[in-house]
């Protein structure tokens, strides 16, 4: 990006200093070279500007590129995180009472693949009201959130989570049957660090359960906006999964928790470790890849069905 136009974006974010922007790696395969996707984005909902995306030439990932570095992201975040959130008692309940049926759905969806009680970990969990049904039934639960408005609420209300963001959790290792981050890996600064700690957490043949954006509900131009670092697909939620020891054995755009989020999709995955990691790396060159046309084409098919409805 040009200095004009990263100015042009911070002074939208409300920056006041001018930072720099460097070009990312891919974040699954470690790949430098990518291709632009597309260079004016969504920065709010009727304002669009410049801010990239590419999709990595090796194995198809779609990332904001370039990037700011974490320092600047953690200032912004703490100013953004430090802002109170406006929560009516409408909206309070209207999320809790989403949050909660979610919850209710997972647990009933993965109830025959789950010990009957066991111990859970939610990343980027808002107020926690996922985990209530979980810790109903016994479990130990313990999520987090960088959003303290959110956290409050949960805690106020006796739910176990931490106002803290992801890349700093510290979680006991070995002890979870079950990780879920909905909606969350694409927000995060580091997807990867958020990974590697979740792997450090969970027992053999514990769940991972992710979910992401994934049919986009309107044109392209709105799917991709400035809060969504990553964008991922199918193939490439796999490939996280499996890069960190899941070996996944759902993927799907069934709404499994309920027709609150629609287009969303999700990636189901148990932990093999190193067996699966070891496979890994010959994936990518063995085809389990999706290249810049075909990135293109799907783009241009969500385009298209987009408009008919
Ligand atoms: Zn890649």
């Amino acid at each position: 990006m040009k200095k004009i136009e990263i100015k042009k974006y911070l002074n939208f974010l409300n920056m006041k200093e001018m930072e720099k922007m460097s070009l990312k790696k891919c974040e699954i395969c470690g790949n430098k070279e990518t291709q632009l996707l597309r260079k004016k984005i969504s920065w709010n909902n009727n304002k669009y500007g410049i801010l990239p995306v590419h999709c990595c030439s090796n194995c198809g990932f779609v990332f904001q590129n370039p990037r700011f570095n974490k320092n600047f992201y953690f200032k912004y975040y703490q100013g953004l995180y430090g802002q109170k959130v406006i929560m009516t008692k409408h909206s309070i309940l209207n999320t809790i009472k989403t949050q909660r049926q979610r919850g209710k759905l997972l647990l009933k969806f993965l109830d025959e693949y789950l010990p009957k009680k066991g111990s859970m970990l939610d990343v980027g969990c808002s107020m926690g009201y996922m985990m209530k049904p979980f810790l109903d039934r016994g479990w130990k639960c313990e999520g987090n959130d960088p959003f303290q408005s959110y956290v409050n609420y949960g805690r106020k209300h006796g739910l176990p989570v931490k106002c803290i963001q992801a890349e700093d959790m510290l979680i006991k290792k070995n002890s979870k049957d079950l990780i879920i981050i909905m909606g969350s890996l694409e927000h995060v600064f580091d997807a990867n660090m958020v990974m590697k700690k979740c792997e450090e957490a969970i027992k053999k043949n514990g769940i991972l359960v992710l979910e992401a954006r994934g049919d986009p509900l309107g044109p392209i131009k709105k799917f991709f906006n400035q809060s969504h670092h990553r964008y991922f697909f199918g193939n490439t939620m796999e490939l996280m999964m499996r890069k960190y020891g899941w070996e996944p054995f759902l993927t799907t755009k069934f709404p499994i928790t309920g027709p609150s989020r629609p287009g969303t999709q999700f990636c189901f995955g148990r932990y093999k470790g190193s067996k699966v990691k070891r496979q890994y790396k010959g994936l990518i060159k063995n085809g389990k890849r999706e290249t810049y046309l075909d990135i293109i084409y799907k783009l241009k098919y969500y385009d298209k069905i987009s408009k008919n409805k």
